[in-house]
């Protein structure tokens, strides 16, 4: 990675790891992380957990784990035109949903409605545990020992409360301070990402349509220029056609925007764009555009009576799998039950955040129906 604006985060300005470990060989520090990231098991769960569409409903759906990889994508685009850190926006982007409840939002309104007595439950929150605590791979630490910037990161939001129990890394939401560029990178490449393949997933299911889509002027500037260039094409290609243009716009006015807010707070160093104003943003146009398009998928797709319905099934799942450990914690599996001693709900969220949406499936069967095996 020759030639990285100075403000970039590097091994060098990198404020390091937990615990202090040899520099890595033929490889920089973050694509060490970024490794240690796709070995870990969350990672592999990420392909059975929801994006909007349960896993099962659909072969051609994203899961957690093509989203993901969809954002790397994107924020490795928008970081090496930015000239910063690549491998430090892959890694946070392929890491940013490993603390995903199973059921995607659904599950997390369930899982943190369950912890409201005991602390709460935050999905940012909880991948930082996935990498600080909970992966059981390593002989010398827990987790993955990621470096600070990847955490910092992985930690998008935070309550103040949280974040005065995490120490340096939830610093930054007390004292008003920015993370990296790359961070805001791999941050905004997710919306990028979500906004563009729910459009795709929500048309292939048939709850939205192309023509409630013409009322978004996002979609519907890129969706005629598709029709006008080729008026004969069939409505799976238009609709490939629109959304690669969609995310080509967003993309180019990102890095456009960007650009110019770099050239008018003119950082020097890493510690000049923590304390400056976010510098990853879209133009005021885009903003505006990509703010209308967020609203039409959250009342036309996110609340379809048919999402609604699975989401109630979900929660469902997860507040009788919560109830019946809380109840009793002999029933969960032995390496939680030590966890449930010094902490009992925690153990339960930690436990339950990590299922599948089948594998939670499968685990309420075995405890609620009387027919199934244990
Ligand atoms: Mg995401």
């Amino acid at each position: 990675m020759a030639d990285l604006a100075p403000y970039a985060v590097t091994g060098s300005n990198s404020r390091g790891r937990q615990v202090a470990e040899a520099a890595p060989q033929g490889r920089s520090e973050f694509q060490r992380d970024r490794d240690r990231i796709i070995h870990s098991g969350a990672f592999r769960r990420l392909e059975y957990k929801t994006q909007v569409f349960v896993n099962h409903e659909g072969d051609l759906f994203r899961t957690r784990l093509t989203h993901s990889i969809e954002v790397a994508q994107i924020a490795r685009s928008i970081a090496r035109r930015l000239r910063l850190n690549e491998d430090l926006s892959e890694a946070i982007s392929l890491a940013h949903d490993l603390g995903h409840t199973p059921f995607g939002h659904a599950g997390q309104d369930a899982l943190n409605a369950c912890m409201k007595a005991f602390g709460g439950f935050e999905h940012n929150l909880q991948s930082l545990r996935v990498v600080d605590m909970l992966e059981e791979r390593y002989a010398a630490f827990d987790g993955l020992n990621l470096c600070f910037e990847t955490r910092e990161g992985i930690l998008k939001h935070c309550s103040a409360d949280n974040a005065a129990k995490l120490g340096e890394v939830g610093e930054r939401f007390l004292n008003n301070r920015r993370p990296s560029l790359e961070a805001q990178v791999a941050n905004l490449a997710d919306e990028i990402a979500y906004n563009n393949h729910d459009v795709d997933d929500g048309l292939r299911s048939g709850l939205i349509t192309l023509e409630q889509l013409e009322a978004v002027p996002l979609v519907a500037r890129q969706l005629n220029e598709v029709h006008h260039a080729y008026p004969d094409l069939p409505e799976r290609r238009v609709v490939h056609e629109t959304v690669r243009r969609m995310i080509n716009a967003l993309v180019t006015d990102l890095i456009r925007q960007s650009e110019s807010n770099i050239i008018s707070q003119t950082p020097a160093t890493l510690e000049d764009v923590r304390s400056a104003p976010a510098m990853i943003a879209y133009s005021t146009e885009m903003n505006e555009q990509q703010r209308a398009l967020k609203n039409f998928l959250r009342t036309h797709l996110y609340r379809h009576y048919r999402v609604l319905r699975m989401s109630a099934k979900a929660q469902r799942i997860i507040s009788d799998l919560f109830g019946i450990f809380m109840a009793d914690s002999r029933l969960l599996p032995p390496q939680f039950q030590s966890l449930a001693e010094h902490d009992r709900a925690r153990a339960v969220a930690d436990y339950i955040a990590g299922m599948t949406d089948r594998y939670a499936i499968r685990e309420h069967r075995r405890i609620f129906a009387v027919e199934e095996g244990v």
